[in-house]
């Protein structure tokens, strides 16, 4: 029986049990599509990572003496959709039987299974093998309970694929979770060794995106590209987390710098979203060198990162296949203000904001506290629309998929679903950014001003986003603290400093 077996761009699995059961008939099929391109705007260095880790996913197969048939952008037959590819493919090939795996977002989700229908040849649909948890365990784990606390998934997590346990049920260490010792400024040491980088050229690969017109944001050095495209650097990367940057991980996750891009975080997720790492198998290196170096690596530091993968991807996965499709229409705070224009330059006079989105635009990358606490808490303090905030995080970030985006900015970051997977909205003052960074010594604003025209524009903006949101948040157990001390605040000040803040969400760029 002659089989079509279609890989998307983010499925480059290699330990896929496909590349174990096929025969001389299997016909692979990977494709580049504007379909694909153009869905959003992406950063160019997303576009390319995800052409150049699919070209050398299709080397690899045919290594392996498989046989692919790979459209590239500019191929002749590409008709640069999917539903009509595959059918012509069908056609022309004689093919008997379409196969493909399930795809992570919805929106890919809904046109394969139309495909599947609409084909007069048999289909099968499998699973990725990718993630630790099925499309809908987050949502039968959570059937019946009252809220989906992220924390007593990941404890099931924990005991389920017995990570970090001991014999007798407990935690390793003694602790389920050592967030509190995650939240070190960092103030010029330890050193952060460089970035494990790659110096790859990937001029032809630009030039094919340009030549088609695709358009996209943020800059590239051709000469220069520095992500791991395929397994074998994708590997290499997590070794060299393991051996350099591991061992400070936990303790400066939240820390930010201007100069430093990446401090101690270890750069895997396009490498996981793209399939190349599976996330089981980047938990058990790290906790291996972890047992290997006790001495010299603490608990902390591990747990930490072990959270984000076990828990928060697999939470985020699972929160989006249970809310799809009404999640990306939520905004339960109804805001509806745009996103500044300043989202798109870096140009803005605010040190923070300025060095996070000039980061983003420079490398297709922010680390996790810069994305929430700095353009997440801006724009949420602003009251911008959501579907604008969701755009511009969809296509700014290497790790950009809906699946893993959403959940994370509708939800975590902008509070649009209510509270479903923050149980507070993640906004501040400027003092807790001056807190985690050093940022705040190089602005032209003031942190400890909060009015007139030297003061810290997150300062009035947040005692604004409180008063005004006051109801919505009135008897939120996480919000009392915050909210006695609004009501304590004299009125005159409150006053002034709404007024303040209205001059800003007047006119945002021109701070
Ligand atoms: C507003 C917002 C949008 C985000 N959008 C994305 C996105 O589109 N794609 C994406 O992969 N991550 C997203 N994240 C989560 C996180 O910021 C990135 O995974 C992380 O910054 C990637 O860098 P790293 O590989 O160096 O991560 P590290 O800090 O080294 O963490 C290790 C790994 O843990 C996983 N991880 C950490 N935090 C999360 C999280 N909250 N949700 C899911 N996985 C997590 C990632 O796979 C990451 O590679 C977003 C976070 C926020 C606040
Ligand atoms: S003073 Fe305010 S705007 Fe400037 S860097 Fe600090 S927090 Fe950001």
């Amino acid at each position: 029986m002659k089989t079509l077996r279609l890989i998307l761009g983010d499925q480059l699995n290699h330990k896929h049990s496909w590349y174990k059961n096929d025969d001389a008939d299997t016909l692979y099929f990977v494709v580049e599509m504007r379909q694909e391109t153009d869905y959003t705007r992406h950063h160019i260095q997303k576009v390319v990572a995800f052409f150049e880790a699919m070209e050398a996913f299709v080397d690899w197969l045919r290594d392996q003496g498989k046989k692919v048939v790979y459209y590239k952008l500019d191929g002749k037959n590409n008709t640069q959709k999917l539903g009509t590819n595959i059918a012509a493919l069908i056609e022309d090939r004689g093919i008997d039987k379409f196969e493909y795996q399930l795809p992570d977002e919805y929106r890919l989700d809904e046109q394969l299974r139309q495909l599947a229908d609409d084909l007069s040849v048999e289909t099968e649909a499998f699973d990725t093998e990718h993630f630790l948890t099925g499309r809908d365990e987050l949502k039968e784990f959570f059937e019946g309970k009252k809220s989906l606390l992220m924390e007593s998934f990941y404890r099931h997590m924990r005991r389920k694929h017995d990570v970090l346990m001991h014999k007798n049920g407990k935690p390793e260490g003694g602790k389920w979770n050592y967030d509190q010792s995650n939240r070190k400024k960092w103030k010029g040491k330890p050193d952060i060794p460089h970035e494990k980088g790659f110096r790859k050229d990937v001029r032809k690969t630009v030039k094919r995106i340009q030549d088609a017109g695709v358009k996209t944001i943020g800059k590239i050095d051709p000469l220069n590209f520095n992500w791991p495209t395929t397994r074998s650097d994708s590997l290499k990367v997590l070794r060299y987390f393991c051996d350099h940057l591991l061992v400070h991980f936990g303790d400066y996750q939240d820390a930010m710098d201007p100069e430093e891009v990446y401090l101690f975080h270890s750069r895997l997720s396009f490498a996981m979203n793209s399939k190349l790492l599976q996330p089981l198998e980047v938990i058990d290196t790290v906790i291996e060198h972890w047992e290997a170096n006790k001495g010299d690596i603490e608990i902390s530091q591990v747990e930490g990162f072990v959270r984000q993968i076990l828990g928060w991807r697999e939470y985020m996965r699972g929160i989006y296949w249970k809310e799809m499709p009404g999640y990306r229409r939520c905004n339960r705070l109804d805001n509806q203000r745009n996103l500044p224009d300043f989202y798109w330059s870096g140009d803005t006079q605010m040190n923070c904001l300025h060095h996070a989105i000039r980061n983003s635009l420079d490398h297709a990358y922010a680390h996790h506290i810069q994305r929430l606490m700095i353009t997440g808490n801006f724009a949420l303090l602003l009251g911008v629309h959501p579907d604008q905030v969701d755009a511009w995080y969809l296509g700014i970030y290497i790790d950009a998929i809906e699946w893993v985006e959403m959940p994370n900015t509708r939800g975590m970051s902008q509070f649009a679903d209510g509270g479903l997977v923050a149980t507070k909205p993640y906004v501040s003052s400027g003092s807790y950014i001056h807190k985690m960074s050093n940022y705040c010594e190089g602005c032209r604003y003031r942190v400890t001003e909060k009015t007139g025209e030297d003061a810290c524009p997150f300062n009035s903006l947040y005692w604004n986003f409180l008063a005004e949101k006051r109801e919505y948040f009135e008897g939120n157990q996480r919000m009392a603290m915050m909210l006695s001390t609004l009501d304590k605040m004299d009125s005159d000040q409150l006053a002034a400093l709404q007024s303040h803040a209205r001059e800003i969400l007047r006119s945002p760029d021109r701070y």
